[in-house]
């Protein structure tokens, strides 16, 4: 057997060399509320006061200040209601010293009223009300430009839209948003063993279960998955596989499997062979330790191991990050968090470990592992109730029971 170690590359620099190599995907305009999760390529520029008008934060009466100065609980002041104002309505004329006007939240404040004191505090009729506290000028106003002026940009071009990004291009006035297309990515699974997962496996035989790890992943990425299937060890029908991926607009490729050394490891010959920046890396990270890279006419292939926890881990480490590239987003790499050990762990150095494991928030703050489970690269039970991936560098022995390391959140839904 030959030693393979000092071939080793660390995963940033796997992930340095895939990213490097991808561009950025192309742009279309999108109705803002079918934008979600789109990535924004434009500024979101406020054009107007937003509120756009001195209004009251709470239903009340709107006074002025001076008409409260002597109230209180011995000498309470009784002013006439002048008029009502719902949201929506916008007072005929000024507020007269000495009169309160039945102001409901949200409704534009009148002229001359400076301050809303809220219902609860007053003893009210329909015709008048009773104050027994002062109140300062500004008391529950939301003035006019308070939460964005004209000039404002609170989103530019890499943004993520969730729901608060879209509330604020709505408030704006964008009905459309020029957003990175979807990209379109082809999943490949490669393996004479596999069947398929509605099939009762034959002698021998697995259920592919990547592809509908994969599909997820590529879903929750905000990509489009076209699913291949299962495609035989073979070049040529690789190479079909390609082809016809390119042919339904692939913009990205992932596969699973025929990535490493064995003698039907077909994925890294063919990446090799016909892929642009070919790259077949032995990455210093387990699981995953078998990575293949390349470009067909600028579109980012993805070959990944096929054990399925390695399958799950690379994509996340590789895929989501250079997926997010693709669309163009500003925040590309996973963000770490640290997570205590409240127990020694175990591991073998020499390559990064990526510990899958449910985290949770420990009772004196933070975050804490909680019973990792079994941790083979082909194991998938254990994941079931993982939440995180936490980074155990390839250097130094083990963890120290209380010591904390960096983690990062899985995808997915049902944290
Ligand atoms: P390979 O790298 O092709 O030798 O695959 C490594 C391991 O992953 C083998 O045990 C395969 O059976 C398994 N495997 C490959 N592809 C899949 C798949 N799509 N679903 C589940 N297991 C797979
Ligand atoms: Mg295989």
């Amino acid at each position: 057997m030959r030693e393979l170690g000092h071939e080793l590359i660390s995963l940033e620099e796997a992930r340095e060399t895939m990213l490097s190599l991808i561009g950025t995907i192309g742009t279309e305009t999108c109705a803002t509320p079918e934008a979600f999760g789109r990535v924004l390529r434009q500024a979101v520029e406020a054009r107007d006061l937003i509120p756009p008008f001195d209004n009251s934060a709470m239903d009340g009466y709107a006074v002025h200040a001076a008409d409260l100065a002597a109230a209180s609980g011995e000498n309470p002041v009784t002013l006439p209601v002048a008029f009502r104002l719902q949201a929506g309505e916008v007072a005929e004329g000024p507020l007269a010293a000495g009169s309160a006007v039945r102001i409901m939240t949200g409704a534009p404040l009148p002229p001359g009223a400076e301050a809303v004191v809220p219902h609860e505090l007053t003893e009210f009729t329909d015709t008048e009300v009773t104050f027994s506290d002062p109140i300062e000028a500004g008391r529950n106003v939301r003035p006019a430009g308070g939460d964005m002026k004209p000039g404002d940009v609170p989103l530019g071009p890499g943004a993520v839209l969730g729901p608060s990004q879209l509330g604020i291009a709505a408030t704006l006035g964008y009905a459309e948003l020029e957003v990175s297309r979807r990209p379109r990515v082809a999943i490949l699974s490669p393996g004479d063993e596999l069947v398929d997962i509605g099939e009762q496996p034959g002698p021998g035989k697995i259920r592919n279960s990547n592809a509908c790890s994969l599909r997820a992943s590529v879903i929750d990425s905000g990509c489009e998955p076209i699913d291949l299937g299962i495609i035989p060890d073979n070049k040529p029908a690789i190479r079909e596989a390609i082809s016809e991926a390119i042919e339904r607009g692939a913009d990205a490729f992932v596969s699973t499997g025929g990535a490493s050394a064995g003698d039907f490891d077909f994925i890294k010959d063919v990446i090799s062979e016909d892929a642009e920046a070919a790259h077949v890396f032995k990455v210093a990270m387990k699981p995953g330790k078998p990575q293949v890279f390349g470009l067909f006419d600028g579109r980012p292939f993805f070959g990944l191991p096929g054990n399925p926890a390695a399958a799950i881990v690379s994509f996340e480490v590789f895929v989501r990050p250079g997926l997010r590239k693709l669309q163009g987003c500003s925040r590309i790499l996973p963000e770490l968090f640290e997570v205590r050990f409240p127990f020694e762990q175990r591991y073998k150095p020499g390559r990064v470990f990526l510990l899958r494991t449910r985290v949770e928030p420990a009772a004196d703050g933070g975050y804490e592992v909680v019973r990792p489970g079994e941790q083979d690269s082909s194991f998938l039970a254990s994941l079931a109730r993982a939440n995180a991936i936490v980074v155990l560098p390839p250097e130094g022995g083990p963890v120290p029971e209380g010591a904390t390391r960096p983690a990062f959140w899985m995808g997915g839904a049902g944290r």
